[in-house]
């Protein structure tokens, strides 16, 4: 057999995680290589190419802090840059930093073995090729697994059919056809309007309305944009110092929206609609934690909805009945006044769901709609997805999807026990999704090469967490999210749009307190973890 390619670390992905990993390793003086499937870098931002993709974080947030140069050189054009922009820096700081040399794209990672008599990991690609790494770090990305629902007759329709996150590069002319929608999450949120905009007839097939909350997207103040670079790290500091690290244009009103009268809680909920983005839900401080102040706020929603959208039958199917803040919060760039347009239609398919694919279009319990276009916004396999798609076998040749087979378990968010030397950024368990995921990706990226350069001065051969730590992490983690409204719904926080996932909420509440303990963690002598 041919001996695999040696490596100090192997990272696999190489999208805003993969990218600064390599970075950080190679300042170790590591050698060290990313695998990626895609045929270049940026991750999220090179697969999601439908129109209208757009990140919903401010734009002097979305980035990375590690250089000084590079966030003062790097000009952002808008509040919430689009998805070619935020490929472009990607590609700008691959470039910036002489990282594709180190990248093998195009190549997928099929399977992991830990090998416990030389304490390596050994990968196999789809091309059969072996490498083997001492530290394997999972950049694989939390919302990279496309969740393509399996609907009958999927094969026979005459037209494409495209999921939002694998949208052909060359876009698709939606001039003068027929279009369907399946989705209304984030994704579906922000093509429809835009394809609604080109198509002959749009038709949205909606299984859950969506809470969200006009974007307001404009131009970049030259004169906010000077008052950040007079001091990036000092604003870098106060993002990380907010709960979902982010949101530092606008602060938390520190009140309950239940402690002013009507009228002002219908002011002060107006001039955040005004606003417009996330600050929405900071409108008050107990508005996704007390279910009176939760209520009001969903009724001004459903109120603005109603005012919108002309149609008052349409207007009622818009209007969710579920917890506002439950599912991942949605801003949007037009998306109820779409629902005016004579061109697109709403169908409901809670109460007629939709029965197959037909070579003309798609059947539901009670009508066939033509179609010559069908994208499917249907979202991802959320956190685990990509993980487990690996063959991935630790100690005692256990693998990683015996181990989760009820719910990700894990300590930190960064180690599975059984699985030594081998991180997760952003995984299940850490902070994640619930946050600006360039600072909590910067978090675990530093520590992971703070570990392991204790590890290498200290010439330990691993390093693996213990099932007690997991056990006391995994009970801590269900603890916070028990305490918030999050888990009173059906939401991919909760795996509940994957059919036979186990359900459990699976990113942590919670930035800065996570952090804390990273840190303590780190101070205790990795308190937690086994160094052998
Ligand atoms: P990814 O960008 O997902 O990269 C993972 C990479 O791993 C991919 O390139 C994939 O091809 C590769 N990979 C996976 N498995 C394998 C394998 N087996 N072999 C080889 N390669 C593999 N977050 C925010 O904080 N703010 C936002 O506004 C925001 N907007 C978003 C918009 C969209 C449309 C989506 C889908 C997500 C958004 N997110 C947002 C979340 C976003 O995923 C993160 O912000 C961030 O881009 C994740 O970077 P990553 O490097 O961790 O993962
Ligand atoms: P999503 O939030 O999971 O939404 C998927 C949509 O498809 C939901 O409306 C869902 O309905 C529907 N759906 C799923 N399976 C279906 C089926 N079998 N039949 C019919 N309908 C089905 O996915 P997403 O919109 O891609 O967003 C995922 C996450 O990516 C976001 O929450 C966010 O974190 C990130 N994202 C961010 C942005 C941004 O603005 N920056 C943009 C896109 C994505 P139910 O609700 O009933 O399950």
């Amino acid at each position: 057999m041919k001996s695999a390619e040696q490596f100090d670390v192997i990272i696999v992905g190489a999208g805003i995680a993969g990218l600064y990993m390599l970075y950080r390793a190679r300042e170790l003086g590591l050698l060290a290589r990313v695998i990626e499937m895609a045929s270049d870098v940026g991750g999220t931002w090179y697969w999601n190419r439908y129109p209208g993709a757009r990140c919903d974080t401010d734009t002097m947030e979305y980035s990375y802090s590690f250089d000084e140069q590079l966030q003062q050189e790097w000009e952002w054009p808008e509040r919430y840059p689009s998805q070619p922009e935020i490929l472009e820096y990607l590609q700008h700081v691959a470039d910036r930093f002489n990282l594709r040399p180190g990248i093998a794209f195009n190549t997928r990672v099929d399977a992991a073995n830990f090998d416990e008599a030389s304490n390596h990991w050994r990968l196999r690609t789809g091309d059969g090729t072996e490498l083997s790494a001492r530290f394997l770090i999972m950049a694989t990305g939390c919302l990279s697994e496309p969740n393509i629902p399996a609907i009958e007759g999927m094969d026979s329709f005459n037209g494409p059919i495209h999921h939002t996150a694998r949208f052909p590069h060359e876009g698709l002319d939606f001039n003068g056809r027929r279009v369907g929608v399946i989705g209304t999450g984030s994704s579906g949120v922000q093509v429809i309007p835009v394809i609604a905009e080109r198509a002959a007839q749009l038709t949205v097939f909606q299984r859950s309305p969506q809470w969200t909350i006009p974007a307001r997207n404009r131009p970049v103040d030259p004169a906010a944009v000077a008052a950040v670079k007079a001091d990036y790290p000092g604003f870098r500091a106060h993002v990380r110092t907010q709960p979902g690290g982010d949101s530092a244009s606008t602060t938390v009103n520190d009140f309950s929206a239940m402690s002013v009268g009507a009228e002002e809680r219908k002011r002060i909920f107006e001039e955040r609609w005004q606003l417009g983005g996330s600050s929405f839900y900071n409108s008050f401080n107990d508005i996704k934690r007390n279910p009176e102040s939760n209520d009001a706020t969903a009724d001004f929603v459903r109120s603005k909805i109603r005012e919108i959208v002309k149609d008052p039958a349409t207007a009622e199917l818009l209007c969710p009945d579920y917890t506002l803040g439950c599912k991942r919060g949605v801003i949007d760039h037009g998306y109820f006044e779409t629902f005016n347009r004579s061109n697109v239609l709403l169908v409901d398919i809670s109460a007629a769901p939709i029965e197959a694919v037909t070579p003309d279009g798609l059947r539901t319990a009670d009508a066939d709609y033509a179609l010559d276009i069908i994208v499917l916004a249907t979202g991802f396999d959320a956190m685990t997805g990509a993980l487990l798609k690996i063959d991935i076998r630790g100690r005692g040749g256990q693998t990683l999807r015996e181990k989760w087979a009820d719910g990700p378990v894990n300590y930190l968010g960064l180690q599975v026990p059984g699985f030594p030397n081998l991180f997760t950024i952003t995984g299940p368990g850490s902070p994640s999704v619930l946050s600006n995921m360039v600072v909590s990706i910067e978090q675990h990226v530093d520590w992971i090469t703070d570990c392991i350069r204790y590890i290498v001065e200290r010439k330990h051969s691993s390093i693996e967490a213990t099932e007690a730590a997991q056990e006391a992490w995994v009970a801590h983690v269900n603890a916070v999210a028990n305490d918030s409204l999050a888990v009173s719904c059906n939401s991919w926080y909760l795996g509940a749009n994957i059919p036979g996932k186990p359900r459990g909420f699976m990113p942590l509440v919670g930035f800065p307190p996570y952090v804390e303990k990273c840190e303590e963690v780190v101070a205790k002598g990795y308190e937690g973890f086994v160094l052998t």
